[in-house]
């Protein structure tokens, strides 16, 4: 594991403390240390530089082009329609997922320029036989909702799941690359003409949300997000791909608080490490948020007889919150799941492209020009 030097160096921060404090006593100080918006923009221009170093990726690196840019497979429904999608996020390197566009009432394509916000939907390690995670039923009848409501919705596969089989998913740079195609699906649903550059959003939970973190924390692009069951000022999530922070931050609470002041709903539950969150975690995320006079861009709900999922209620409270944010229509019934073949991006008609680069090797060579040195 590698240390931070800039974090390191730093006399120790009121956020090092926090994160400590919380660790022992299982909760975060009333006294949150930021008596300024400028005093939190300090810290969270830490946080942000902590885990670009921590990943070895630099945010501000010249994107190369996402090019090939793969869409075929488009099947319509009711109110919108599925593609199946690859492009590249470093060359070699590809990213596949569903994109979710909205039709008309006549059931046509919609394309009048910047008119359509977007949503970003990773998936976290949600594993159930038949489908990807990506493709299971409840991410179907999330991404589809939204697109039906007049967002285009983008769903695509962690490191070394679903379609991604360059590398393994806990191989040492799923990290780094992870969040760079996150990085990249911005640029992605940004270069679609019809998507308003401005209204981007992202939601996950879970291993999903622990992405959405990471993003806003270093994409100041996003406008609003929705982080599900996965908020916590002690836990940053267990699998290896979720070792995104450096050294000091135990939890996500002070990376989810750098989206302060943009839009945000947090979503916890009584089933697993959010059951404390409108308790431990909310009241700093509301100070921070206070800072900037702000308090009502941050929204809560917690559904304290339910579990560690994405569930309806969750989905419902998520679909609200993206109407008034993203100026959506409201929410119709979630339509019925597709079979999981249809939204395969790999298969025999669209093999994977022949300079995909294969391995922990490979990856870490063409993620290494993105290090900040
Ligand atoms: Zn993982």
């Amino acid at each position: 594991m590698s240390t931070t030097p800039a974090l390191a160096r730093a006399p120790t921060p009121s956020w090092v403390l926090a994160a400590m404090l919380s660790l022992t006593y299982g909760c975060v100080p009333s006294d949150f240390d930021y008596d300024t918006a400028d005093d939190w923009e300090v810290a969270a221009a830490e946080i942000r530089d902590g885990i670009a170093e921590h990943l070895a990726i630099d945010p501000d690196a010249p994107r190369p082009p996402l090019r090939p840019v793969w869409i075929h497979g488009r099947q319509v429904h009711d109110g919108y329609a599925i593609e199946n999608v690859s492009f590249a996020s470093l060359p070699g390197v590809y990213v596949t997922g569903n994109l979710y566009r909205p039709l008309d009432a006549a059931g046509r394509s919609i394309t009048a320029p910047g008119s359509l916000p977007a949503v970003l939907n990773p998936h976290g390690h949600f594993f159930e036989p038949g489908w990807y995670p990506r493709t299971r039923p409840d991410m179907q009848a999330r991404a589809a909702t939204l697109a039906r409501m007049g967002a285009v919705a983008f769903a695509w596969d962690m490191v070394g799941i679903g379609d991604s089989t360059q590398l393994e998913h806990d191989a040492p740079s799923v990290p780094a690359l992870q969040t760079w195609n996150s990085l990249r699906a911005v640029d992605f649903v940004r270069s679609l003409p019809e998507v308003d550059p401005t209204r981007v959003a992202v939601t996950g939970a879970s291993g999903g949300a622990s992405q959405g973190f990471a993003l806003v924390a270093l994409d100041d692009r996003l406008a609003a997000s929705v982080p599900v069951a996965m908020l916590s000022a002690v836990f940053a999530g267990g699998d290896p791909c979720e070792d995104l922070y450096p050294d000091g931050l135990h939890g996500t609470l002070e990376v989810d608080a750098t989206a302060a002041p943009k839009p945000q709903l947090v979503i916890s539950d009584g089933g697993d490490w959010t059951a404390h969150v409108p308790d431990r975690e909310l009241p700093f995320l509301r100070h921070i948020y206070g800072l900037y006079g702000a308090e009502t861009n941050l929204e809560s709900v917690h559904f304290g007889s339910e579990g560690h999922d994405y569930g309806p209620n969750k989905r419902a409270a998520m679909y609200d919150f993206m109407a008034r944010t993203l100026g959506l229509e409201a929410p119709g019934e979630e339509p019925p799941a597709v079979p999981h073949a249809t939204l395969v991006v790999f298969d025999p008609g669209h093999p994977r492209p022949q300079d995909a680069v294969i391995g922990e090797l490979g990856i870490a060579g063409a993620l290494r020009g993105l290090g900040g040195g």
